[in-house]
């Protein structure tokens, strides 16, 4: 095989692959992904200069391709680690092999020359790096999804043997040839091998990338629908939800026939708190309430926040005395408590039970009544309403 196409393919390969990474680096605006773009633009120069090694002197043509080649796997695992979060992207432990790898180049291009020994060392020290990308991949704070993190480690521990094969070969051949573009079968394998890994390299971290943009995006998704249905001041299920929960309930006891009932229940003279105390004082009274009541519902009661000092308990499988005894335990349990700087605090609390073909605007209307009647007739007390229209 001639060495000089296949060198100059590797190039091409590089640059190509340099290519798409910077387009997603540019695209993506991470370090992780900009560092990824660095190695594969490391790894093309390298090469590069590889190939005008005989006029390019030992600095150019020699000292300089072995750190870029080194240095382009170093990035693998740094933008890695970078992406999943690791504290310290280029770790300590990275500055060690880096000055040990320099060191000892330096002594097999300038003390003693040898490309056998230059091969061997570059090839341990991309041994040594490809496994702390392993690494990185699976103990990085963030983790990669299964599919793509079982790929990537195939590809990674099949890499990592083939380099270390490679490694065994330089020291069995012992027609090596004194240069790159010698016409040896080591030289082939690399260049061949170069070429497609490169390849799955790029691939690998496209598709780490691409699961990470997933999973930001469905981080982000799922705070968006928190925030479209839980009230902020108390973390509780806001008017929203229980608009689609109530909805799905009715469908559910119009299907089975089960009882469900709706609590209503509003802080008496609430007002008088932010007036007396300000708004912070009333905003911690809504969230000790919402504490106290969500202690005391159990499941399947759901506790909503309708709004201003205003909550709803949604009781499944429970009927209007049910939901008037869950309400009264409610209200004494506030009641019988001190809350901070406003001491004492009363509920009144409407209760209406659900009846075959009710729609929800009739069921909370109902409560709604109850409610009216139960601050009418004093506050600080339950009134349950029966549907006489039924
Ligand atoms: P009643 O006994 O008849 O219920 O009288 P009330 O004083 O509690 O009056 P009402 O329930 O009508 O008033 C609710 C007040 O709650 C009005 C509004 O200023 C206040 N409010 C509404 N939302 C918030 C909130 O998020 N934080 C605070 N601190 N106050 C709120
Ligand atoms: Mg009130």
């Amino acid at each position: 095989m001639d060495m000089g196409t296949l060198a100059f393919a590797v190039a091409i390969n590089g640059a190509a692959v340099a290519l798409i990474t910077i387009s997603m680096a540019a695209f993506r605006r991470k370090r992780g992904t900009t560092i990824f773009a660095g190695s594969f633009v490391s790894s093309s120069l390298a090469f590069l200069l590889f190939l005008r090694q005989a006029s390019l002197g030992p600095f150019l043509g020699v000292l300089a391709p072995n750190i870029l080649m080194t240095l382009s796997y170093f990035g693998l695992a740094w933008g890695l680690r970078s992406i999943l979060g690791f504290a310290r992207g280029w770790s300590r432990r990275f500055t060690a092999y880096f000055i040990v790898f320099i060191a000892l180049l330096c002594a097999a291009t300038f003390l003693s020359p040898s490309l056998l020994i230059r091969t061997a060392i570059g090839s341990s020290f991309i041994v040594l790096v490809s496994a702390e990308f392993l690494y990185a991949l699976h103990r990085g704070p963030r983790s990669v999804p299964f599919v793509v993190r079982g790929a990537v480690t195939s590809f990674v521990a099949g890499f990592i043997c083939l380099h270390a094969a490679r490694l065994i070969l330089l020291f069995l051949e012992d027609d090596f040839g004194f240069s790159l573009l010698d016409d040896s079968f080591i030289n082939a394998y690399t260049y061949l091998f170069t070429i497609v890994s490169s390849v799955l390299w790029a691939g690998s971290i496209l598709g780490i990338d691409a699961a990470d943009l997933v999973t930001e995006l469905e981080r982000k998704n799922e705070m968006l629908r928190n925030l479209a249905v839980v009230d902020e001041l108390t973390g509780l299920s806001n008017r929203r939800l229980l608009d689609s929960m109530l909805a799905a309930e009715i469908e559910r006891s119009e299907r089975y026939g089960d009882p469900l009932s709706f609590i209503l229940f509003d802080i008496d003279y609430f007002k008088n708190i932010n007036d007396n105390w300000g708004h912070s004082v009333g905003d911690d009274v809504l969230k000790e309430i919402a504490r106290t009541a969500e202690a005391r519902i159990r499941e399947p009661d759901c506790l909503f926040r309708w709004g201003g000092d205003e909550f709803v308990v949604l009781a499944p499988h429970t009927g209007l005395e049910g939901a008037a005894a869950l309400a009264e335990h409610l209200r004494t349990e506030v009641n019988a408590r001190d809350f901070p700087v406003v001491g004492p605090i009363a509920l009144s609390c409407g209760v209406a039970e659900w009846r075959s073909r009710m729609s929800a605007d009739r069921l909370f209307s109902l409560a709604d009544q109850a409610l009216y009647r139960a601050k009418l007739a004093g506050r600080n007390r339950v009134a349950a309403m029966r549907d006489e229209e039924g």
